[in-house]
């Protein structure tokens, strides 16, 4: 139970120390600095006690450069189960708890599904007493913060740190100096409380800031020469100070290579100071201890640098201390697009990262020399080498330094099986294995759905769902009843009216909730799919403009989606949807059938308005191409029905809740393998009714691109080959008669009220396996071998 005169005390106290302000002046940024941290001050003792029952027991480390968290405070007060009371005693202050929500700025330290997988498993593993800590980077500018201009994105800094960070404590006590060829950093940690739901386990997430070894160049400075003073104190900083910086150039690039080598030296020294507390140097013990999950790529160099640990300075022997790493380490695949697969150039690791690059090539002979034996041809030999043609291929040395690479969806790990790494998969067969993703229910349904939530525990007169997610199943019998059926459909429209008035505050657009809200929220990507989407659109416009009797339902089309600035072709994407947006809500005779919204900056924090708010839910890319999608997750748990391909894990969500409450559409992988050297977009053009009219708008002067060119390239991406790209390489021109077919049902099936609210309880009863608590513990019992461990 929550002491609430102590915690307003706390409150008044902490404004009075920090901001020298009784409650009354303070700002709303003051008021949740003060909450926060009144709230943090009751985890202190949980938090020593997990460390404490953790550390005689098997531990496991997710490393990943993105943990894209969103914000803390809401959450923290659902898990720790004092929401509604804090909201009371806040509103005994006079303050509503909505603002102080929302001044709070997202800690957006990932990109997409990636960063966000691992900020849902980090709430998992504490809400299922999981001995799991996550490490990573503080970026002091997580993704960048969107906005239009004219339709164009515009990039600025995210400044998240602004007012202050009450939710992070700087350790300066567990510093670690890393070591690069040119330089020396601190790696100083900042950790995070990951409060589980409902259990007292408090795991933590531990960011390491780049500082340098000392603050300023004293005498420098005494000779006023104040830029150089500071110069080397800039240049260490620069390693934490952005999320992904801009790799085009060589200076770019060797910042990306410290970035990852700095987070992963960090977090390994720390755990091998651990270990060597309570086990000393008996490093035969170290994989009974730890197990290290890579989260993609980008920490990969975490095999090379532990054997430099191990064997220069544990001095381990080689052999035992391949054995000790193979065993200790995982790795999670996440994309099979060839240009997501990481290589790196030796001249870079050469002259940043000499003995690590060394210990690479020695990993990289002795693993020749075994195919070698085991009669494996040249060529064979040559596409499985970590060293080839100068580059280091960081997918290869994950496979063969680990004991387990996992897909992230079923059809995604067959597809790493059977074709993209079907070599390694031969050579170990054992070690490929599936993990479907997840979401945490918490956030992406208790939190950000309260109505629903509620409901749904009334219905089933118990909240154990919200731990147990498959006992959502027993929503089904519900199915034909008509008032729950009801009850659905006015939570949605509350939902809807709510983001309306979001959406009307943030983007200055009027949307109508009693239309259809059709929703595609993600990054932009070509394989995505945005621009199929946009092609349906216009071809409804054109139609309702030829045919103004055309009686389809009002919908309301919203996009979210952030293009990486190097991007130019989705920049091209968005601009071209805010143009269309711009003609159609422009239109009188159109604009009460049919509304665009593309919304600015997409983040956790709108996507938590928006999912709940969602009739239909887009998850259209190419087949094949989408790992697994969490997003897909979130709309089917908020009762949403998907239109989609038969992509990532929309095969799973289908199977699970019925293609016949879903819209599934489009070529499938098998399809698209045996054609795609045959193709020919042209064929389509010509011959599919409307597809024409809507991608020549791309070239006829409907649609202007302020003459940067973009159109044109879209244009000519689709109907044009080149050395380097297919046309229409991502087949939204062959997709697209069944894509449009597939929103015709959806209009048709809208109609039936009921109907269309059984469907949506049928997504919302069948969405349990797609809990993060189901995979994170799939993880620690096949992966990791870590047990539960209570508080
Ligand atoms: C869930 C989520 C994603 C991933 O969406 P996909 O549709 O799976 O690509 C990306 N960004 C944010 C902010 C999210 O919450």
């Amino acid at each position: 139970m929550l002491n609430t005169r102590e915690l307003k005390a706390n409150i008044k106290r902490i404004l009075r120390t920090d901001y020298i302000k009784t409650i009354d002046k303070a700002k709303d940024y003051e008021k949740y600095n003060a909450l926060s941290k009144a709230i943090m001050e009751l985890t202190i003792d949980n938090w020593d006690k997990t460390i404490e029952v953790y550390s005689n027991s098997k531990q496991a480390y997710y490393l990943s450069a993105e943990f894209l968290m969103g914000r803390a405070l809401g959450n923290n007060l659902l898990n720790l189960g004092i929401y509604e009371e804090v909201k009371e005693v806040l509103e005994e202050l006079n303050i509503d708890i909505n603002d102080i929500e929302e001044i709070e700025e997202d800690a957006g330290l990932g990109n997409g599904g990636l960063g966000r997988l691992a900020a849902c498993f980090m709430d998992s593993a504490a809400t299922k007493n999981l001995p799991l800590t996550g490490y990573g980077i503080r970026y002091s500018h997580g993704l960048f913060k969107q906005s239009f201009k004219n339709g164009f994105q515009v990039e600025k800094a995210d400044n998240w740190l602004k007012y202050g960070d009450p939710w992070s404590v700087r350790r300066d006590e567990d510093t670690v100096i890393v070591e690069f060829a040119d330089c020396s950093l601190k790696a100083v940690p900042y950790d995070m409380p990951v409060i589980g739901y409902k259990t007292s386990n408090i795991n933590k997430l531990r960011l390491f800031k780049a500082e340098p070894l000392e603050d300023f160049d004293f005498e420098l400075f005494n000779s006023q020469e104040y830029n150089r003073a500071v110069e080397k104190k800039n240049r260490a900083e620069d390693v934490s100070r952005v999320l992904y910086p801009n790799e085009s150039t060589a200076e770019g690039k060797t910042l990306r290579l410290k970035q990852q080598y700095f987070f992963v030296s960090a977090a390994l020294q720390d755990l091998v100071r651990n270990f060597k507390k309570y086990h000393g140097n008996n490093f035969d013990l170290f994989k009974k201890y730890n197990a290290i999950q890579l989260n993609d790529t980008h920490p990969v160099i975490a095999i090379p640098e532990f054997m430099r640990i191990l064997i220069d300075e544990e001095k381990v022997e080689w052999k035992k201390a391949w054995e000790i790493t193979v065993n200790t380490f995982s790795y999670t695949n996440h994309t099979i697009l060839r240009e997501a697969l990481e290589e790196w150039d030796i001249e870079l690791y050469k002259k940043l990262l000499p003995r690590v690059y060394e210990i690479i090539k020695i990993i990289d002979g002795r693993f020749i020399r075994e195919l070698g034996e085991e009669g494996y041809s040249y060529n064979k030999i040559n596409s499985m080498k970590i060293i080839y043609k100068n580059k280091i291929h960081m997918a290869w040395l994950a496979i063969h330094g680990t004991h387990a690479t996992n897909g992230v969806a079923k059809l995604h790990t067959d597809i790493l099986k059977n074709q993209e790494l079907k070599d390694w998969y031969e050579l170990y067969p054992d070690r490929f294995l599936n993990k479907t993703n997840g979401i945490t229910p918490r956030r992406w349904l208790a939190l950000c759905n309260k109505e629903l939530s509620g409901f749904i525990t009334e219905l089933l007169s118990s909240d154990s769902w919200i731990t147990d997610l498959k006992a959502l199943k027993e929503l089904e019998k519900f199915a034909g009843d008509k008032s729950v059926l009801n009850k659905l459909l006015d939570i949605k429209q509350l939902k809807k009216q709510q983001l309306s008035e979001y959406i009307r505050i943030n983007e200055g657009v009027e949307t109508n909730p009693n239309s259809l809200f059709d929703i595609q929220i993600k990054r932009l990507h070509e394989y995505k799919r945005q621009l199929l989407n946009a092609f349906g659109i216009l071809d409804l416009y054109f139609r309702l403009k030829e045919n103004p009797d055309l009686d389809i339902i009002p919908r309301t089309f919203i996009f979210g989606a952030k293009a990486a600035p190097g991007y130019f072709r989705a920049k091209g994407i968005i601009k071209f949807i805010n143009e269309i947006a711009n003609l159609i809500n422009n239109d009188e005779s159109i604009s009460n059938k049919i509304k665009v919204v593309f919304i600015q900056n997409y983040r956790v924090s709108y996507a938590e308005k928006l999912f709940p708010a969602a009739d239909i839910s887009e998850q259209i890319s190419t087949a094949g191409k989408e790992a697994s999608g969490t997003g897909n997750m979130k709309f089917m748990l908020n009762g949403t029905p998907t239109i989609g391909t038969y992509d990532g894990a929309n095969v799973e969500m289908v199977q699970e809740a019925g293609e016949e409450n879903n819209f599934i559409f489009g070529a499938r992988m098998e399809e698209l393998e045996k054609i795609k050297e045959t193709y020919d977009p042209i064929e389509y053009y010509d011959s599919v009714k409307g597809l024409k009219r809507v991608v020549n708008t791309l070239i006829d002067g409907t649609f202007d691109d302020g003459d940067t060119g973009m159109f044109e390239d879209l244009y000519n991406s689709l109907l044009e080959g080149a050395s380097w790209h297919r046309p229409d390489n991502y087949f939204i021109l062959k997709d697209f008669d069944e894509y449009r077919k597939a929103q015709d049902k959806v209009d048709k099936a809208y109609r039936d009220r009921l109907g269309w609210a059984r469907k949506c309880l049928m997504n919302l009863a069948y969405a349990g396996k797609f809990s993060s608590d189901r995979t994170i513990m799939e993880y620690a019992k096949e992966i990791w071998g870590i047990e539960a461990k209570k508080i």
